[in-house]
């Protein structure tokens, strides 16, 4: 009922008081200004807000959807410091453009809602320019947020790869021992575990971890125990470490990270034989060279294979091992070493799309700076779904 109230533009707390007296847009709609009042209980200013609004043509439910979850229910100007109420205002004017699609729409709250109805003239007005660049920049902050939030729960799509090794000897670290979880009995009987994993026999991962059932249980297994030991853990957002600032943290080097968007993979064989050398998938941007070393033994899947092989989005989980310098085609680098326990799809990605141009959004999608070894295609080349 609230959502019904919040497509006509009706303010949130209002919406909410409306739907808590039970009253439906379609009585309030029906019902005269008298009636509302004696029978409902409902204060006359309110019913004078409402009124006019419900007579307009309702927003779509999924443009509500939309726009609600884009700003995380929150006002892109002041992002929730004058109020936790909100409104779907017309950026366009509803009475003159009748234009209720996104790009028409955004939510403030009453106070900044004010604000954006003053003429112009008076002081402390938000222009439309204002809301505009506003709204844009605050959908992507509360993406970037969301995506955060995901990858510290451990919400991850289908792993790629897992470091076993690396993800057993943390958890020993942390709590002693491999934490139990529904697949650990059934491991320990095929001896692929013992002793509730204090050790992992190596024979039971198999060659490579995608060839059969017990793998396939392998890697569920330590999927969940890594996401079991992850809120014991303060994983920091790779972007925010690329800086002098942080580089200068004497505990810089030990940082757990994780990283969400387009990676570039290289050296992939498969399937896994013993003399197949490490891989890696790395990025560039801003002076910083980061690479993740991939053991091909811990790849989970020969799809993932593919994907690792190429350009792709990722969610990677790992650790920073060390810190260096690399030139690339004459330009010095500072290099991370990030050591990867765990990588596969997010569920959620960070849009660091600058709207400028169409090219430039392929780099930026791909965290690529414009320059390649030879053997790479051009980011021009790549097809981005707008
Ligand atoms: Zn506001
Ligand atoms: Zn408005």
């Amino acid at each position: 009922m609230i959502n019904t109230y919040l497509q006509y533009g009706v303010p949130s707390c209002i919406a909410n008081d409306l739907s808590e007296k039970g009253v439906p847009v379609t009585t309030f709609r029906t019902t005269s200004a008298n009636n509302l009042e004696s029978k409902y209980g409902i204060d006359p200013r309110i019913i004078q807000i409402v009124k006019p609004l419900i007579t307009r043509q309702p927003i779509d439910e999924a443009v509500v959807t939309t726009l609600l979850e884009r700003s995380n229910f929150t006002c892109c100007c002041c992002k929730g410091v004058k109020s936790n109420s909100y409104i779907i205002h017309h950026i366009e004017e509803y009475s003159e453009s009748q234009d209720n699609s996104y790009s028409n729409l955004v939510v403030l709250c009453p106070a900044c809602h004010d604000l954006a109805h003053r003429g112009p003239g008076l002081t402390n007005v938000l222009t439309t320019e204002q809301i505009l660049r506003n709204k844009e920049n605050w959908d992507k902050q509360v993406e970037k947020q969301n995506a955060e939030a995901a990858a510290r729960s451990g919400k991850i799509n289908d792993a790629d790869y897992l470091n076993i090794p690396r993800i057993a000897e943390l958890s020993n670290s942390l709590i002693d021992q491999l934490p139990q979880t529904s697949l650990s009995d059934v491991l320990l009987i095929k001896d692929i575990l013992s002793s509730y994993g204090q050790h992992i026999d190596e024979k039971g991962l198999g060659v490579g971890l995608s060839d059969g059932g017990h793998s396939i249980r392998v890697q569920h297994h330590f999927l969940r125990v890594f996401q079991s030991l992850l809120h014991r853990l303060n994983f920091v957002n790779l972007d925010d470490l690329l800086n002098k600032g942080s580089l200068s943290r004497p505990d810089f080097i030990g940082t757990f990270c994780f990283y969400i968007g387009g990676l570039i993979g290289k050296g992939i064989t498969w399937p896994y034989t013993p003399g197949n050398l490490m891989s890696r998938l790395y990025l560039r941007r801003k002076g910083f060279y980061c690479e993740w070393l991939i053991d091909p033994k811990y790849i989970t899947s020969s799809t993932s294979s593919d994907r690792l092989s190429g350009r792709s989005v990722f969610l990677v989980y790992g650790r920073i091992k060390s810190v260096g310098k690399k030139t690339l085609n004459n330009k010095k680098h500072i290099a991370i070493d990030i050591r990867p326990y765990a990588i596969g799809t997010p569920t959620a990605t960070i849009n660091r799309t600058p709207n400028i141009a169409y090219i430039k959004a392929a780099e930026y999608m791909l965290d690529y700076d414009g320059e390649e070894d030879s053997n790479e295609t051009s980011a021009a080349s790549i097809i981005v779904s707008p």
